[in-house]
């Protein structure tokens, strides 16, 4: 007897290639595609963090809703030169970076695929995964991505939440050290949890990825800012209850937003220029 298909499996890695083939029928599901990094979390918490946490979101956000999700392997390793002065730091040069996540997004279109959510949990891919969805829509007939750094998704909840100070959460610090205290308390090491709050350098810059950044981005080196710690923010703030009010948050806008997104039309390309037809960039890229 052959195995009948499961339409409602939430998880590509443990699809069949007939039931991958019904989750892409008619523009397919929403994918999700887990975009994380091998990187030094400060000396309380595990390299994976940033995997670990978008993963599971994506996981859990499809295991809700089978009929519109579908959650598939994560990218595992990302673009982390910042941080290479800092042992179990992985790092991918953003032009391979960004070639290798938009041939992974691109498969899913080539398979039938029309909606693709890049989930990124590492503040260095925001820009390459904004980049990568940017060509998706450009390089193919009619598919639509989008890219959400996952934190973005708790700010107003972050809002009420959050002890730490402004321009204090940006790295392994209250809100991520959270997040993971809920996923798997075995994993952190709280009683080397500390604080390592950035000095404002100038009056325009200044990191916070729930209150937003200050106007100006200042790029620089992590090993040259950090005071040896790896953190940016106040870890010693965090709790397992925090990290479940977060983690509810994100999945349930993550939800309503790929909800929205899979009924964004597309409409067609118009092409204003003195040549006419249809500009078809997508066509001659082929
Ligand atoms: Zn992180």
């Amino acid at each position: 007897m052959p195995h009948p298909l499961d339409p409602q499996k939430p998880l590509l890695e443990t699809m069949t290639w007939p039931e991958a083939r019904q989750a892409a029928q008619d523009g397919g599901r929403v994918v999700l595609l887990p975009v994380g990094a091998i990187e030094q979390h400060g000396p309380h918490l595990p390299v994976d963090v940033d995997n670990r946490i978008v993963t599971w979101l994506c996981d859990e956000a499809a295991r809700r809703r089978p009929d519109l999700i579908l959650s598939v392997p994560p990218i595992h390793y990302g673009f982390n030169e910042h941080n290479m002065g800092f042992p179990g730091t992985i790092t991918v040069a953003v032009e391979h970076f960004t070639n290798y996540v938009f041939d992974v997004c691109h498969s899913f279109v080539r398979q039938g695929h029309t909606r693709i959510v890049l989930v990124n949990g590492h503040g260095s891919n925001a820009m390459p995964c904004a980049l990568v969805a940017r060509r998706i829509v450009n390089e193919t007939e009619d598919a639509l991505a989008s890219a959400v750094n996952h934190w973005s998704l708790a700010r107003s909840l972050a809002s009420e939440l959050r002890e730490t100070p402004t321009g204090g959460m940006a790295h392994a610090c209250e809100y991520e050290t959270s997040w993971y205290l809920f996923l798997d308390p075995d994993g952190v090491d709280m009683s080397r949890a500390t604080a390592d709050m950035l000095e404002q350098r100038t009056k325009y810059t200044w990191v916070d990825i729930m209150e937003g950044d200050g106007p100006v981005a200042l790029i620089d080196d992590w090993s040259r800012i950090s005071n040896g710690s790896g953190v940016e923010g106040d870890p010693t703030t965090a709790t397992a209850e925090k990290g479940g009010l977060y983690a509810e948050e994100e999945i349930s806008n993550l939800i309503e937003f790929c909800a929205e997104f899979k009924s964004v039309t597309v409409a067609p390309r118009r092409n204003y220029t003195a040549r006419g037809g249809d500009p078809n960039p997508y066509d001659y890229l082929a």
